[in-house]
């Protein structure tokens, strides 16, 4: 018999696909379903990625739900700021754009209070290199979901985003206006 008083401890869901591939549609999806449980979800993003609205995350087809914006806080406050919400559930949005070290320390605290954390990004960046903390958080994950686009060029199912405008860094936000969903064989680094 499983002792009553063992120690809860939470699981992390790990979302990665290309951009495209409806990861943030698929969120809003679970914010919605989970809230209809019952869980208290929150959503945590970072301040970089302001495409379309600074507290809220909105999907390409412009659904949205509540979101903390977090930016150059130590992960203990992040965790506090979490905490303080009393929610059971915590989505971490765009997850590749976070500090690696940081993150990974945040998601691996939040599962020892018990909490289900679900992070969702990009796997590779627009040279097809592992981006931020994603690939490893996909080696850590309880569950794993892999969402393709549709290649831009081809018509293939689609695992790697391609810029066709912008400079060179690696983070260069942006949406359509950027960025194109592409299989391996198509894809271009943009130069
Ligand atoms: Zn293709």
């Amino acid at each position: 018999m499983v002792s009553k008083n063992h120690k809860k401890i939470g699981k992390l869901t790990v979302i990665a696909g290309p951009m495209f591939s409806g990861k943030t549609g698929k969120l809003v999806a679970l914010v919605e379903v989970f809230t209809r449980m019952g869980h208290k979800v929150l959503t945590v993003k970072p301040a970089i990625d302001s495409r379309y609205s600074k507290n809220e995350i909105y999907s390409h087809d412009h659904r949205k739900t509540p979101a903390l914006v977090v930016d150059g806080l130590s992960p203990d406050h992040i965790i506090d700021a979490i905490t303080q919400q009393g929610v059971d559930k915590v989505i971490f949005d765009e997850v590749q754009f976070f500090d690696k070290e940081k993150v990974l320390e945040i998601i691996r605290k939040l599962k020892k209070l018990g909490i289900h954390v679900i992070a969702s990004g990009l796997m590779y960046d627009y040279m097809r290199k592992p981006f931020g903390a994603t690939p490893e958080l996909m080696g850590l994950a309880d569950e794993r979901l892999e969402l393709m686009a549709v290649c831009q060029k081809c018509g293939n199912l689609a695992r790697h985003s391609e810029r066709v405008r912008g400079g060179k860094f690696q983070v260069d936000v942006g949406a359509a206006d950027k960025y194109i969903a592409v299989c391996e064989r198509c894809h271009k680094i943009y130069k």
